[in-house]
């Protein structure tokens, strides 16, 4: 196989809990986290010289080992001893530092497509094991689907979602947030409501939207809505709009609402685009994951 394709899925999380601290300073965390179909678009191409050669449809994106995908590839090629080169072109379409993991979502469809393009024979547990040295969200983007993420990241434990569907409409301020400095803002032992995670699995199970809306829950949401105070507007603005709940994604700025029917979704992501002037709304949905089969996919 000599060139392939791609589709690195953005995620939601639909619970965001922080349980404690490490010694070193990184948080311990316990979150629902949900692939949606949104996507970029991710193409890889074995290349004779040995070099890594990244384009992406955002001028201002980097394409040298500042950017995940990059580092991706230069892991895969020190650790397994590729001396050929390999060509990636990513589509960019999730929002850019959003709180959507898109960076991570590339990154671990890189880890995939290495495997692929260069017939590695790793299989999932390996490449989540490699995806952990990159960032702490990129072993749930190799697993993908409905998963509870907890210690750093590291601990993933798939749970069902029985919803045969269930709209998601984006919505990101057009500002940026540091991942980084939202978790240094937390004061994790503070907390008064933290989100019932085991409700929220029971609902999924139970394929109940309405009670769904109702369990969503960040305590992030702590840090950035004080320095941005329009995501509470747009939570607000989404339920308003008809959607079962709403909340912020990871450390922000995007909130996204829960619909049952795409029709309102469709029509609440047009009413948030005009009353709030915002750019990148997305109508989605939740994605079911093939986890199992993606390193077989052509179009994982
Ligand atoms: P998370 O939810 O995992 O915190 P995020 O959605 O908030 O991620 P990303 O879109 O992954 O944020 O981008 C965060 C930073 O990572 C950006 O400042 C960006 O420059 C850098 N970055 C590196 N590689 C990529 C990539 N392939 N796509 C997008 N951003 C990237």
């Amino acid at each position: 196989m000599k060139d392939i394709r791609l589709r690195a899925r953005a995620k939601i999380n639909l619970t965001l809990d922080v349980t404690g601290k490490r010694e070193d300073g990184y948080h311990l965390i316990q979150s629902i986290m949900q692939t949606v179909s949104l996507y970029d678009g991710i193409y890889m191409k074995r290349i004779q010289k040995d070099e890594i050669i990244l384009k992406s449809n955002l001028s201002w994106l980097p394409t040298d080992n500042r950017n995940l995908a990059y580092r991706a590839a230069e892991l895969m090629k020190a650790k397994y001893g590729i001396t050929e080169g390999v060509f990636i072109e990513i589509d960019k379409r999730i929002p850019v530092a959003a709180g959507l993991a898109g960076g991570s979502a590339d990154c671990a469809a890189v880890l995939v497509g290495m495997n692929r393009l260069f017939d590695l024979g790793l299989s999932m547990k390996e490449l989540e094991s490699l995806a952990f040295l990159l960032g702490s969200d990129i072993p749930y983007c190799v697993q993908r689907g409905t998963v509870v993420s907890e210690g750093v990241g590291e601990i993933l434990t798939p749970v069902k979602c029985q919803c045969p569907m269930c709209y998601v409409v984006l919505a990101k301020l057009p500002v940026s947030v540091s991942t980084a400095t939202v978790y240094r803002g937390l004061d994790w032992q503070s907390v008064q409501d933290h989100p019932d995670t085991k409700g929220m699995i029971q609902a999924m199970a139970e394929a109940d939207i309405t009670k769904m809306g109702r369990l969503l829950g960040n305590v992030l949401e702590t840090v950035t809505i004080p320095m941005h105070p329009q995501i509470a507007q747009l939570k607000e603005e989404l339920v308003h709009l008809g959607a079962e709940g709403a909340l912020m994604s990871g450390s922000g700025p995007t909130v996204f609402g829960l619909f049952k029917e795409e029709e309102n979704a469709k029509k609440a992501a047009s009413a948030i685009r005009k009353k709030f002037g915002l750019k990148e709304v997305v109508a989605t949905k939740i994605y079911h994951s093939d986890s199992g089969k993606r390193g077989e996919q052509r179009n994982g």
